[in-house]
Parts: C-alpha cells; sequence; structure tokens
C-alpha cells in the first residue's frame, strides 16, 4: 500500500454498486485507488447489478427477513466476488476471501436472533467494506463507529462529523462501509437508499478533504438520461444549486443529501465512471454551472 502523507492532497472516494458487482468490479477500483497518493478514505457500496435483470445485494438483504433463501443468495454473490479475487488477485484477492469468509460466517452465526431489517440491510456494505480493505491492505473502519444517528434512525451530521474527524484523525488511510451508522445504544440504522453517497460526502467533511470523487457507473452529470438520450450533453462543472435540482427531479447519479456535508464544507464533488477512469467526469461546486444548462 502507499502512504497518505499529512501534507499533501486527501481524496475521498465513494464506489457505488455497478462499481463492485464483480471481482473484476473490485479489481477496478483497486487499480483507481493505488493509481494516487491522495486516495486515502474510501467508502464503499453493496454490490449492485451485474446484469438488467440481476438483483441488488442490499434488496435480497431487504428480503431476507422473510424469506431465508434471499440471505443465501447475497451471500453467494460474496462468495462468487471472493473466488475471483482468490482466483486472479494475487496475494491481496486470497486475503479478501478469506476475509469476507469469516465475516459471513459471523453474521450466519447472529441470524438466528432475529436481526433488524437495518441490521441485515446493512451487512451488504460492511462485507464490501471488509473485502476491500483486505484487497487493497488498508484498515477497516465501521461505519457503526463514525456516523451517527438518533435513537429513532434520524441522521446525526452534527455527532457525524464530530466522531468521524476524531477517530479518522488516527488513520492516514481507510475504507469504510458507505449506507449505515448507529445511534448512542449501538443500533444499526440505514440512510434511505443511495445513502452511501451520503457517507462518503460526511467522511469527505469530516477529514477536510480537498474533493470527494464520486465513482459511477456513468462519465458525469448529463442534460438528459444517456442511456436514453444519444445526444444528451455532459456537465464539465455544475453548481450544487443546479445539482440538487436536478437530483431533486430525479437524476440518479448522486443522492440529493449527499450535497448539504460536502457543500457547507466548501469541498467540491467530482462524478466519475468507475469503467472509463480516465474520463474526466463532472464538477460539482461553487460558482455557475456550464451555460447550456437548462
Ligand atoms: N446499497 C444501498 C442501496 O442499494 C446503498 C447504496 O448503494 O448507496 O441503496
Amino acid at each position: 500500500m502507499r502512504g497518505c502523507i499529512a501534507a499533501m492532497k486527501i481524496k475521498v472516494l465513494k464506489f457505488g454498486g455497478s462499481s463492485l458487482a464483480s471481482g473484476a468490479g473490485f479489481l477496478r477500483v483497486k487499480h483507481i485507488v493505488d493509481s494516487e497518493d491522495a486516495r486515502c478514505f474510501i467508502v464503499v457500496s453493496a454490490p449492485g447489478k451485474r446484469y438488467k435483470s440481476d438483483v441488488k445485494v442490499t434488496d435480497l438483504l431487504l428480503a431476507s427477513k422473510e424469506d431465508a433463501t434471499a440471505f443465501e443468495r447475497a451471500a453467494d454473490r460474496f462468495k462468487a466476488i471472493a473466488l475471483e479475487l482468490a482466483a486472479v488477485g494475487g496475494v491481496g484477492g486470497a486475503t479478501a476471501a478469506d476475509a469476507v469468509k469469516a465475516a459471513l460466517e459471523e453474521i450466519c452465526a447472529g441470524l438466528s436472533a432475529d436481526p433488524t431489517e437495518a441490521y441485515l440491510a446493512s451487512r451488504g456494505e460492511y462485507l464490501s467494506a471488509v473485502m476491500m480493505a483486505a484487497l487493497l491492505a488498508r484498515p477497516f473502519v465501521d461505519a457503526a463507529e463514525i456516523i451517527a444517528f438518533s435513537e429513532d434512525g434520524v441522521p446525526d451530521d452534527t455527532r457525524t462529523v464530530a466522531t468521524a474527524r476524531h477517530i479518522l484523525s488516527s488513520h492516514k488511510t481507510a475504507v469504510i462501509p458507505g449506507f449505515y451508522g448507529s445511534d448512542t445504544n449501538g443500533n444499526i440504522h440505514t440512510f434511505s437508499r443511495g445513502g452511501s453517497d451520503i457517507t462518503g460526502s460526511l467522511v469527505a467533511a469530516a477529514v477536510q478533504a480537498d474533493i470527494y470523487e464520486n465513482w459511477t457507473d456513468v462519465s458525469g452529470v448529463y442534460d438528459r438520461d444517456p442511456q436514453n438520450c444519444p445526444d444528451a450533453r455532459r456537465y464539465h462543472y455544475i453548481s450544487y444549486e443546479d445539482m440538487r435540482r436536478l437530483a431533486g427531479a430525479g437524476a440518479a447519479v448522486l443522492h440529493p443529501a449527499a450535497l448539504d456535508p460536502v457543500q457547507q464544507a466548501g469541498i467540491p464533488i467530482r462524478i466519475r465512471n468507475s469503467f472509463r477512469p480516465s474520463d474526466e467526469g463532472t464538477l460539482i461546486s461553487d460558482g455557475n454551472s456550464e451555460e447550456f444548462f437548462k
């Protein structure tokens, strides 16, 4: 692992489920993270869809309260990724496979205690981060220790930033699960769906990052859906405000609640594509949006 040294830039990177849907995805992420020393804090989602009709790991886990086979199918997704990593991922891959196997056994052993839906839903991000930390040979920091919720499940950003700043100040680098946190009793709560974006933003605010890189499966923010409109135009830059409007109107590229923590801290976001890492993406920051914003 390359070190992240104090005087240099700090980048927080968040990888979404589409970037982590397979062993190949995990290895792509490793390549991206290892390619720059500044890429210090890594937030990961649970594995998403591999193809259109596939089921996201989080959906399997949410179904597992009612349907025991759904948990098995979620576990199988991790076992398949572990096999791929063990086969082609070198020493890190083998360590990652062992780490996720042990974590899965630990979770399975606790299933008879009737865990809450939030706990079950959170295990996708937990397992992703355990596996990624081992693959990258970087420390794992549990989101339950740094992302704060009230007892009734309301996110507490002020307490999160203070706690995360304190805990992460003793880490030059870490891998952190997205999507969940805990209350003062240790009970797990989750953000709304897509909430790993919020975790990344809170971590960026806590470590006073220079930039929050949000890695997804599109090359930035477009004026129309690029999947359906071949002439959709990509913004090179867009303001927080206009991004908030687009996200509120349904642009799925970023969770709208992920804007506040970084905007308040004056940290720009860059949306990037893990499948096309040399694409420049879209920069979201203070100031004006590119002219063709409507
Ligand atoms: N895995 C969660 C979801 O599918 C959270 C996330 O990916 O951000 O919504």
